[in-house]
């Protein structure tokens, strides 16, 4: 299997977050991608996974998903922050224009200056402490960051796809399956009008982005019916979620007919997880890698979260494994 890695994702490094009210350690931290790449390497299976360095599709692929002003405003807020005195550490927001803000002015929007200022608006909480390098994805939509997302990995790799038809000219199809923890609000809403790709996620019900991930949230207009929640309780085992992952596929991925599959990969399912944790052990994931083997696809897995150190890299390796039969 190519394992895809650069360095570059480790200077993505904040010293800390507010999390329900907390400061704590920043909990996407590069020790994560360290944990699991040391794993890769180094355990007996290593003989399984070659190393590669990504390419640069540039920043055509990027701005097919995220708007222009959001990639101008990532690219330089970091400096701009810094430049006007903000801590060093990181951008946090602190003012969102919400909705319900009523004396927003879409004037003093379009021309605000403060880097401080812009932050709020490019950012929907306060997990996204810029600096530098490249976390996971899948809660950033087309112009907002959050849930220590910025660039929507998983979507941009889907467009990619589809935008690019085989070599008899016929439009690539595309399914993501999102077994994170949370669901994926961003890549939900970057394809909620679109019926390609087919967007399915298993996920907490009652947890971070709250806001998002009913069953009834099902795509609108040419999307409608092609998005697939599959809300689930804190009390969620190995084997009720291994059932509802095997119905899904059955149900909805296989029927689809896609030509790829795309899987935001997040171990944050895992009983121990910080931030997350159904009551789902080490051993479930090579089952899980099995299950998603069985949509028999080309797969690429795109790493989202999962948190608890300890066990992050066997349970990342443990998937791959279970997918490569192993
Ligand atoms: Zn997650």
């Amino acid at each position: 299997m190519k394992v895809y890695y650069s360095d570059i994702c480790l200077k993505h490094a904040p010293k800390h977050e507010i999390l329900s009210g907390t400061l704590v350690d920043y909990v996407e931290s590069p020790s994560r991608l360290t944990t699991i790449v040391n794993q890769l390497q180094t355990q007996s299976s290593s003989k399984h996974f070659e190393f590669l360095s990504p390419s640069d599709h540039g920043l055509d692929a990027i701005l097919a998903i995220h708007d222009v002003d959001y990639i101008e405003y990532l690219k330089s807020a970091y400096k701009e922050w810094c430049e006007e005195g903000g801590n060093k550490n990181g951008v946090i927001p602190e003012a969102f224009p919400h909705s319900g803000f009523t004396s927003v002015s879409r004037g003093k929007i379009k021309n605000l200056k403060s880097s401080i200022a812009k932050a709020g608006l490019y950012c929907f909480d306060l997990s996204c402490c810029i600096t530098e390098g490249r976390p996971p994805g899948h809660h950033a939509n087309s112009k907002l960051s959050g849930g220590g997302c910025f660039l929507n990995n998983a979507a941009i790799t889907a467009k990619l796809l589809i935008n690019n038809p085989d070599s008899n000219g016929n439009a690539r199809k595309v399914a993501i399956l999102d077994i994170d923890y949370h669901h994926g609000n961003g890549t939900q809403d970057i394809f909620y009008s679109q019926s390609n790709p087919l967007y399915v996620s298993l996920h907490a019900s009652n947890d971070f982005p709250w806001f998002t991930g009913e069953v009834t949230e099902i795509g609108e207009g040419e999307g409608e019916g092609y998005n697939v929640n599959i809300p689930l309780p804190e009390e969620t085992s190995d084997e009720i979620y291994c059932e509802l992952l095997e119905k899904v596929i059955k149900e909805r991925i296989i029927p689809y007919g896609a030509n790829y599959l795309l899987v935001s990969l997040g171990v944050d399912t895992y009983k121990d997880d910080p931030i997350g944790g159904f009551q789902m052990t080490t051993d479930v994931y090579k089952r899980i890698g099995r299950i998603i083997k069985s949509i028999e696809l080309p797969t690429l897995f795109v790493m989202e979260g999962g948190y608890y150190l300890e066990t992050l890299g066997i349970n990342v390796t443990n998937v791959l494994l279970g997918f490569m039969d192993n």
